[in-house]
């Protein structure tokens, strides 16, 4: 095992160094980010820390790269993505393992959810990399004016931990397909599966400087990215406060910006709603993942009609998830991700309780000795009014807040009562409420009976607070393009008014 290797479980060791240029190298001031195993908080690598000096690097090689990536055809771009899907799947279990480790996600999951769908995002944008045509737009008598969408060149992306290994998909893959070469910045405290990924990418014949992965400290490495002037653009997902910064950063030069920001899911069961499947689909939008998702259904809006026979469900439900070590397969909800979100979160069950929220269960790490030393926190339920801190804040936990209305009216007024405006679902059989719901409710994507569907080809993205552009699809090929107008005087004639 060479000094950059660390070895955390038999047969899988972990590569810590970044890579840049089409290598891995070490960073040029030597400094390491521990990363630890959240079910315990053992330290799981030390891995390099990038600086400002190797985001120059970085962005010197993907600069270095762009021209030749750019003129490949569409096609074998796409075939390298293709490939790239190929070879996550044929090391599936080890990336399992390794994103299981780093974020807490229950293996099943990862297994079962963020594998399948990181090689299929990779492969859906390599069949589109040769399917995205220009336009002719029909202007005057005697010219052709013809529209291409071209590559914008070195793009910074900059990834949160909730979900390393699918961001690697959601921001490279369209960004490669459409002729832009990457730096990519994963969060500090998970970025073991990105650097796996970049071996992949080298092992299936990715060019030297096309792809660059710099794990480092989002104040030092992302702050020096997102200022860069040699950055083209920069793809954010996080926080909405970072968020923020990103915009202000990118003034040095005018980048381009995408923000995927945080969210306050409004998850709506209606009286007529399909109850079984209301309450276990609520239960997945909020307990999957830890409620670490942007798109989780963490306000609950439950119709007084229906809310106890509801509630009595949906809280034997919580009572009910199996905690436990991740890497157990039949673990349903493991650690959070780390120690000081762990806090940060179990903080709002007493900002909670401070405004007159009744706790219905949880709000507490789990009493089982054997998941002391880590970062678990029980399924917590608590009833709060729409404008207590706990329904306007985001919390990123297993953390749901449940509030009762009386009408439709009342539902959209405590629907749309939040600065963020990402995903939402509605819980009803009847089609014109669902439909005139689903336009009205200011969010970037609905669920009708169902909730966190996405699929590479679906538009994801936010409104308000919750940011703005596109991931996925032709949507995510247009945010990674721009058009290029061409006109063509082509009986070369002299207009009128250029004659003297
Ligand atoms: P964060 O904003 O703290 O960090 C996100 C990334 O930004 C990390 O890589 C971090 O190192 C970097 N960063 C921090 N400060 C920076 C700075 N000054 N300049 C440049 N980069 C900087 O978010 P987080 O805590 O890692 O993730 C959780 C947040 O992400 C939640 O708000 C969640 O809703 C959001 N999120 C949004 C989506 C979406 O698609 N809308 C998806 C997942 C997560």
């Amino acid at each position: 095992m060479s000094t950059t290797e660390t070895q955390v479980r038999p047969g899988l060791q972990i590569e810590t160094r970044l890579f840049i240029g089409g290598e891995f190298v070490e960073a040029a001031q030597g400094g390491t980010i521990p990363v630890t195993n959240p079910h315990d908080n053992s330290i799981l690598a030390e891995v390099s820390e990038a600086t400002a000096a190797d985001i120059d690097r970085a962005v010197a090689a993907a600069r270095e790269a762009f021209p030749a990536w750019k003129k490949m055809s569409a096609s074998d771009r796409g075939r390298l993505l293709l490939k790239l899907a190929d070879a996550i799947e044929a090391d599936a279990e080890y990336l399992a393992q390794l994103e299981s480790l780093d974020t807490g996600h229950p293996i099943r999951d990862v297994r079962n959810l963020d594998i399948p769908r990181t090689a299929a995002c990779f492969r859906y944008f390599g069949g589109i990399a040769d399917k995205v045509e220009g336009t002719v737009v029909p202007v005057d008598p005697g010219f052709l004016n013809y529209v291409l969408r071209e590559p914008l060149g070195v793009v910074g992306q900059i990834v949160p931990w909730n979900f390393p290994l699918m961001f690697t998909s959601w921001k490279m893959g369209p960004a490669l397909a459409a002729g832009n070469t990457v730096v990519l910045k994963p969060a500090e405290i998970t970025p073991l599966s990105a650097l796996r990924v970049a071996k992949l990418m080298s092992d299936v014949g990715f060019p030297k400087g096309v792809v660059n992965i710099v794990p480092g400290y989002g104040h030092v490495a992302g702050q020096h990215l997102a200022e860069h002037r040699q950055v083209a653009k920069i793809a954010f997902t996080g926080s909405t406060a970072v968020g923020r910064k990103i915009v202000q950063a990118s003034a040095t030069n005018l980048k381009r910006v995408q923000l995927e920001l945080g969210g306050k899911g409004a998850n709506i069961v209606f009286e007529d709603a399909p109850l079984e499947a209301a309450v276990m689909g609520s239960a997945f939008a909020i307990f999957h993942n830890q409620g670490q998702a942007c798109i989780a259904g963490s306000r609950l809006i439950l119709h007084e009609k229906i809310a106890d026979q509801f509630l009595d469900k949906f809280v034997a439900l919580a009572k009910s998830v199996k905690i436990g070590n991740p890497l157990d397969p039949t673990t349903e909800m493991g650690p959070l991700t780390s120690a000081g979100h762990r806090d940060r979160v179990l903080a709002y069950v007493e900002v909670a309780k401070e405004q007159g929220g009744r706790i219905l269960t949880g709000g507490t790490a789990p009493s089982n000795p054997d998941l002391a030393k880590g970062c678990y926190v029980e399924p917590t339920i608590v009833e709060a009014e729409p404008e207590h801190r706990v329904c306007q804040e985001e919390v990123f936990g297993p953390f749901v807040t449940v509030t009762r209305f009386k009408d439709d009216a009342d539902a959209m007024r405590i629907a749309n009562s939040t600065s963020y405006g990402l995903g939402g679902g509605l819980w009803t059989t009847n089609l014109k409420r669902a439909h005139m719901f689903a336009r009205e409710i200011r969010s970037g994507m609905i669920w009708i009976n169902s909730y966190k569907r996405v699929h590479p080809g679906s538009p994801f993205g936010g409104v308000g607070e919750s940011g703005y552009g596109r991931e996925m699809g032709f949507f995510a090929m247009h945010e990674y393009t721009e058009a290029h107008s061409v006109w063509v005087n082509y009986d070369a004639q002299i207009p009128p008014f250029y004659k003297r």
